[in-house]
């Protein structure tokens, strides 16, 4: 490296093997817009497609050829002055001008928004997505009510958490993503960018708000496609230290004051001198092109986090039974269908401990949930619990010794703390850590019990406690759920069929309903 780059524009000196560093060089994107179009980006296994969203009201509307275009083949259409049938493949779809009624193969559904033609375009409300379009395309179709993406096939969005600690002359930034990611960075506008590669993103939070000296937002943005990470610096002159750690699983980005004046005698910098161009590879101060957000109105408190985890995963397939099921798919089956019926709620987010097939430490699932702060665990796993089948049993975590006397919860576990007043840390070792939620386990499992009885067919036992390793380090109300029988001489038949699988989502959203009312 030159010795004439200013120090700011060096890499940090990292030998630590399993750190990648980032390349920190200045890159400038061509347009200095960051995300203030409107747009719907709608994605598919085989890439992205974004539409222009419209507004009328607090109303939006999107183009509704142009929908079906993407998700399939139109056949034709027939306009009339105030309604439009359009035939996409056997089905025929009828709307009316001004009229919140869908007739679809006859069926009648209701939009609760108007359809309304601009400049002769059929625009449908944004609800026609989880309306109508689940019922014209045959593959799933995964949206979150608010947002402005929406996942149809087998795509499987990668998520993330974020958390902030106070480090000297700095914060330290960890998000923890779901799955590998490559990053970019490159500074827009006084903002760190951070491009998250081409995986489609489904963030479970689309901004954090971060109270320090250092930071003051992080904001997720895919208006164009390009899934990204924006962090706000709270003024110029600060350094940016990323690096990927963990195979690409977690980004640690260092934000530090530079070294002070007189930490510098020998090369002293009068503060009016004027920067090097270089300094370009820092925030500047935000540009007067970009809008800050107004600090008046705080936003609502995020929706809790439900931890959901598959059991095994890549090489590692679990159990298998006489025709060919693996407890890993199997365990991927519940937590969809259990992610699902979580999501419709409108009560939770859902963060996976894994997604797709893939082996996952117990390490890192337990990681995955303690930063995303979430408030239960529940980890499926299928195996041989006798002659009866479908049955269930719960576990909570059994822990190796006598109980130790109640310890503080991690104090780094609760909302992210403010650089300046963070309490001084209570630790727990990482190792206890659910040790001091086992009463709430316990709880959270008689709740799930009395919920799974009532599932047509299933046998289910009282909860027990074992050993679980996946359990030991979350720090939350930790189950594991254990459904049979999966075995090498039983075909898996009662445990992949959808209705029970659904009424096992339905009896988790219950339990967790009943575990809140309990006052838990
Ligand atoms: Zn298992």
């Amino acid at each position: 490296m030159p010795a004439s780059l200013p120090r700011r524009f060096s890499r940090p000196r990292l030998f630590i093997p399993a750190i990648l560093v980032l390349g920190l060089a200045a890159f400038f994107w061509p347009s200095p817009d960051l995300g203030g179009s409107d747009s719907f980006i709608f994605y598919f296994p085989s890439g992205h497609h974004a539409l222009p969203l419209e507004s009328v009201g607090s109303v939006k509307y999107l183009p509704l050829l142009q929908i079906l275009n993407m998700v399939g083949k139109v056949g034709g259409i027939q306009e009339k002055k105030n309604s439009i049938k359009v035939w996409f493949g056997p089905t025929q779809i009828e709307l009316r001008q001004k009229d919140t009624k869908v007739l679809v193969a006859k069926a009648s559904y209701d939009l609760h928004q108007p359809v309304h033609l601009s400049d002769g375009q059929w625009m449908v409300p944004v609800e026609f997505l989880t309306t109508v379009l689940p019922r014209l395309a045959h593959q799933s179709v995964e949206y979150q009510q608010g947002t402005n993406r929406i996942f149809i096939g087998d795509v499987r969005p990668a998520s993330f958490s974020v958390r902030l600690d106070p480090i000297a002359n700095g914060v330290r930034l960890a998000v923890q993503f779901t799955d590998k990611v490559s990053v970019r960075t490159a500074s827009i506008n006084g903002k760190w960018v951070l491009f998250l590669g081409d995986r489609p993103m489904e963030p479970m939070e689309p901004s954090f708000h971060f109270q320090n000296a250092y930071v003051s937002d992080l904001r997720f943005d895919d208006q164009d496609g390009v899934p990204k990470l924006i962090l706000s610096p709270t003024s110029s002159g600060l350094n940016f230290f990323p690096v990927l750690a963990e195979g690409g699983k977690v980004l640690l980005a260092d934000v530090l004051k530079p070294p002070s004046p007189s930490a510098q005698v020998s090369q002293p910098q009068p503060a009016s001198q004027p920067k090097p161009p270089s300094a370009q590879s820092t925030p500047a101060g935000p540009a007067p092109e970009v809008t800050e957000e107004s600090p008046a109105a705080p936003p609502a408190p995020p929706l809790p986090v439900v931890a959901l985890d598959a059991g095994h995963g890549g090489e590692d397939n679990g159990g298998r039974s006489h025709d060919g099921v693996f407890e890993k798919d199997l365990a991927a089956q519940y937590v969809a269908r259990v992610r699902s019926a979580l999501l419709a709620t409108g009560k939770y987010r859902v963060v996976l401990t894994r997604t797709g097939d893939v082996n996952v430490s117990v390490e890192q699932r337990a990681l995955a949930a303690n930063l995303s702060n979430a408030i239960y665990f529940l980890s499926f796993h299928a195996g041989d619990l006798g002659s009866a089948s479908p049955r269930i049993t719960f576990f909570t975590f059994q822990p190796p010794a006598p109980l130790a006397p109640a310890t503080v919860p991690l104090a780094a576990a609760g909302a992210i703390p403010a650089a300046e007043d963070a309490a001084p840390p209570t630790f727990v070792p990482w190792g206890q850590v659910q040790e001091t939620r086992l009463g709430q386990s316990l709880q959270l499992a008689l709740a799930l019990q009395q919920q799974f009885a009532l599932v047509n067919g299933a046998q289910v036992d009282m909860p027990a406690t074992a050993p679980v390793r996946i359990l030991r380090n979350v720090n939350a109300p930790a189950v594991a759920i254990e459904m049979g029988r999966l075995a090498s001489d039983a075909d898996a038949t009662p445990l992949t069929d959808p209705n029970f699988q659904q009424q096992v989502a339905g009896a988790v959203v219950q339990a967790l309903a009943a575990f809140e009312k309990g006052g838990n």
